[in-house]
């Protein structure tokens, strides 16, 4: 490698969707910035998951200065926990990315020995050769970021996976000023969230999905509504809890992953509602329909998720059935249709209403068109 160069290597996410994982090198030494997961299409039988090749790295391991996080969403940060088998650095990124990916680390029992790193909006680290500003983005995550790294060759920006959203749930806006400023200082390298990019116009603000699912739940005061959403997307999660509360109805968690992430974001104070605002999804039948507002897992179509349960009448808990509506707030990740399609297939056989972003704007992107 020539004296004064970078080498950018992409370890996936070119050319796919999911497991997003590049490193950075100078002088010898190596930043990995994401270890995303990818999840298989369903006629890949037998496969769970799709893994970065971290040969590469593990063969440089010695040379690998850091882990640096740009969001919380596991095609970014799912495939932690086997880099760090083989790469125990440390690990930056906001709060929440670090709390989300703890906690999956944690479940695999591999978060022991781990270094988290912290940092805030805005901030500049020295991170291995390069120092690295973490500049705010919106996404369907809060607190993600863009990175700029300051290398021998000039400024090298990754936008990480961003959307232009000027009226954002928390008020955290893309630093539109920030990135402008690094481009009048003049940027060497960008590479840049592809996703909706060939797509004209502009992405909805996240806020629209409230203002819909505010109508819909006003339409329907006497059946019970449940809404099936990433549990990673806490904004859409508090617009749910919003708009239910709005109608006195009491919130139930479904899935382990929207109960964890509930209850990392009311620890970070990202979440505004109370306690006695829940109740526990195994008393939902003691409430009428009209009472209750559920919140479950499974907008994918994964077939161990909430979702996919009640679609099949499997849950432990409660069945669904023609005092339901269901709404899938979300949009199917490419190679997920055929599942989401069998899923409001098998809830339509069970007589239960089915909204979706199909037939209702129940939807915004998190990438900017
Ligand atoms: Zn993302």
């Amino acid at each position: 490698m020539a004296k004064n160069s970078v080498r950018v290597t992409f370890l996936g996410g070119l050319g796919e969707i999911g497991r997003n994982c590049l490193a950075l090198e100078q002088d010898g030494r190596i930043v990995v910035v994401d270890a995303g997961l990818m999840f298989p299409e369903p006629n890949m039988y037998g496969v769970d998951i799709i893994l970065p090749d971290f040969r590469w790295l593990i063969e440089r391991r010695d040379r690998v200065d850091a882990i640096v996080l740009t969001h919380g969403h596991e095609d970014h940060t799912g495939a932690l926990r086997y880099l760090v088998k083989d790469i125990n650095v440390p690990i930056y990124g906001s709060a929440l990315t670090l709390g989300f990916a703890r906690h999956r680390l944690t479940e695999a029992k591999v978060a022991k020995d781990l270094t988290f790193i912290e940092v805030a909006d805005g901030e500049r680290r020295q991170i291995g050769p390069f120092e690295v500003e973490f500049i705010p983005v919106t996404h369907s995550v809060p607190s993600a970021y863009s990175l700029a790294f300051r290398t021998k060759i000039g400024i090298i920006v990754h936008s990480g996976d961003f959307k232009l959203d000027l009226t954002p749930i928390d008020g955290r806006r893309t630093d539109i000023a920030r990135l402008a400023a690094l481009g009048d200082e003049g940027v060497a390298l960008l590479m840049c969230d592809s996703t909706n990019a060939e797509e004209p116009g502009f992405t909805a603000s996240e806020r629209t999905v409230g203002g819909a699912l505010r109508r819909l739940f006003l339409e329907r005061p006497k059946r019970r509504m449940v809404v099936a959403c990433f549990a990673s997307h806490i904004h859409r999660v508090q617009q749910i809890i919003d708009v239910a509360l709005e109608q006195n109805r009491k919130i139930a968690l479904m899935g382990r992953s929207m109960e964890a992430n509930v209850k990392l974001a009311r620890k970070l104070h990202m979440l505004r509602v109370e306690t006695s605002d829940f109740i526990d999804i195994e008393n939902v039948d003691s409430f009428e329909p009209g009472e209750v507002c559920v919140i479950c897992t499974g907008s994918q179509g994964e077939p161990l998720a909430a979702l996919s349960k009640l679609s099949r009448g499997d849950a432990r808990n409660f069945k669904v059935g023609g005092d339901d509506t269901v709404i899938l707030s979300s949009h199917p990740i490419p190679g997920n249709e055929w599942s989401v399609g069998r899923v409001i297939d098998d809830l339509h056989r069970a007589g239960t209403e089915v909204i979706h972003s199909g037939n209702e704007p129940v939807h915004a992107s998190g990438h900017a068109r």
